[in-house]
């Protein structure tokens, strides 16, 4: 398999307790690079865009309102086959369903609060990646 791509968001209930090494020294140790990374404060607008896909569910406002509680670590993540490894290291999204050495199991506050976003599929990686990042900001 190729070197794919995904984007990855260290959420704010991560970055409040300082685990943005923990989470990514997870990520090295599954092979996949960080190649991209910045730490950002989300607007309402642009973290509502960002979730629009999600616009009709019941958590959207206050998904939306938990985004924007502090900052974020916004990253692409570069490895064989990333997207789903990646989602394999995340864990499932309620962090009682995620296995134990997942970064849900193990940081995750809440089925909301639950440190990390990403990507879903190869091709929502690519807009993901797109909508934070130039071409020029992703250095293998
Ligand atoms: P994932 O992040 O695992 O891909 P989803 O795309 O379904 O999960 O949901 C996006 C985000 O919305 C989740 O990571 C979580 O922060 C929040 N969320 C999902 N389901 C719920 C829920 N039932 N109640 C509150 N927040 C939720
Ligand atoms: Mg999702």
């Amino acid at each position: 398999m190729a070197k794919e791509r995904t984007l990855s968001i260290i959420k704010p209930d991560a970055t409040r307790r300082n685990l943005t090494g923990k989470i990514n020294a997870v990520f090295e140790d599954a092979g996949l690079r960080i190649v991209a990374q910045k730490r950002v404060q989300l607007s309402h607008a642009v973290a509502g865009a960002f979730y629009a896909v999600h616009k009709e569910r019941p958590f959207y406002n206050d998904l939306v309102s938990f985004m924007i509680s502090g900052p974020v670590v916004v990253q692409v993540l570069e490895g064989e086959n990333a997207v789903a490894k990646n989602r394999e290291v995340m864990g499932a999204t309620d962090p009682k369903k995620a296995e134990a050495h997942t970064i849900r199991a193990q940081f995750a506050e809440s089925i909301e609060a639950n440190s990390v976003h990403g990507s879903d599929s190869a091709e929502n990686a690519a807009n993901e990646i797109r909508f934070f990042f130039a071409e020029t900001e992703i250095l293998p």
